[in-house]
């Protein structure tokens, strides 16, 4: 059993054909708190290196079966390996041969017999170098989320919809399927916010779009905040009915929610307006259509008297599903 302390402890992969030599790497290397996996040749690495995701690897320049250069070219081509550094240990020291090892991807190379120490110190700061490598990608990974998601609700941002769309615009149009759209606004919310105060009006709208996102169930629909109380769904895959299914789900639960609203012209608890919008996208029109429509049905509903979803026009409500 390996415990979780060990797990997250460095872990060298050791190839060499010469076992004598793997004793020697791996008895330096487990003094210096690295866990270790051995391998006698680069086809072995290849196929340990799939298995275990080393940290750092090895490497033995002169190997039967597979040599270390090559096993150093086809580890770079794994893409899950192209940031592994391989530190090759070899007994070459002609110029040729210094070169063929950065060539094919090498991090950095040190001659036998081994200055220990000197080796210890490299393998470190490879190790130190590769963490600090992987704390920047999930931080960028980090920064991308940030950029794509709302503050306030968490939900996806603006920004973040408009690239789905456009995204699922074009596979609609590739799959030749329909793709639907609900815009939702909240009822009357200048005077939710006048009577009850802006953090009052924060906390709502955090609540709201908790209940939009309950409403959105597939994993390619997207709940995304659109605007100020604006939110906007995206159902790819979804012909009006679903829409239109959605829309009153996602009524019904704003409606259990019960956030009082006294002052509302038109109901004593938060409602919504919801517009709704279906296309099959054609390669001559773009997703803007769907958002015009979407927004021209929302309009409506407001118009009607708010608290209810209109259907665009335009849209038919037998397409089949
Ligand atoms: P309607 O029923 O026609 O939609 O009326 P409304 O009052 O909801 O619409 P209007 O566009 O006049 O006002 C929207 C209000 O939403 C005004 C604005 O202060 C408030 N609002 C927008 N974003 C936020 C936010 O992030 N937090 C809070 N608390 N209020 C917001
Ligand atoms: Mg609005
Ligand atoms: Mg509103």
């Amino acid at each position: 059993m390996i415990l979780a302390s060990e797990q997250s402890l460095p872990l060298v992969l050791v190839v060499d054909d010469d076992s004598t030599m793997r004793i020697l790497l791996r008895r330096a290397m487990e003094k210096q708190g690295y866990r270790v996996a051995e391998a006698s040749n680069g086809q072995e690495c290849l196929e340990i290196y799939t298995r275990l995701r080393p940290d750092i690897v090895l490497l033995d320049a002169m190997m039967p079966i597979m040599d270390g250069f090559e096993c150093c070219l086809q580890l770079q081509k794994l893409p899950e390996a192209n940031r592994t550094p391989v530190l090759i240990i070899t007994g070459l020291e002609d110029k040729a041969s210094v070169d063929r090892a950065f060539e094919v991807g090498a991090a950095d190379y040190v001659t036998k017999p081994i200055h220990w120490p000197v080796l210890c110190h490299r393998v470190r700061r490879l190790i130190n170098q590769l963490r600090l490598y992987q704390q920047l990608e999930a931080a960028n990974l980090e920064l991308q989320r940030l950029a794509g998601s709302d503050g306030l609700t968490h939900l996806a941002n603006r920004r973040y919809f408009d690239k789905y769309l456009y995204r699922e615009w074009q596979r609609m149009s590739r799959e030749q399927g329909p793709i639907s759209l609900i815009l939702c606004d909240v009822d009357h919310f200048k005077i939710y916010n006048d009577t009850y105060g802006h953090q009052a009006g924060d906390k709502c709208l955090q609540q709201v779009a908790e209940a939009i996102s309950r409403a959105a169930k597939r994993s390619t629909d997207l709940v995304a905040r659109y605007g100020g109380e604006e939110f906007v769904v995206v159902l790819p895959n979804t012909p009006s009915r679903g829409a239109v299914r959605v829309a009153e789900e996602i009524q019904m639960h704003v409606k259990n929610l019960a956030l009082p609203h006294l002052a509302s012209p038109i109901s004593q608890v938060v409602t919504l307006s919801l517009g709704i919008a279906t296309q099959s996208p054609a390669s001559e029109v773009s997703e803007s259509a769907l958002i015009k429509a979407a927004d021209e049905a929302l309009y409506q509903a407001k118009h009607e008297g708010r608290d209810r979803y209109c259907l665009h026009a335009a849209t038919c409500l037998d397409e089949p599903h």
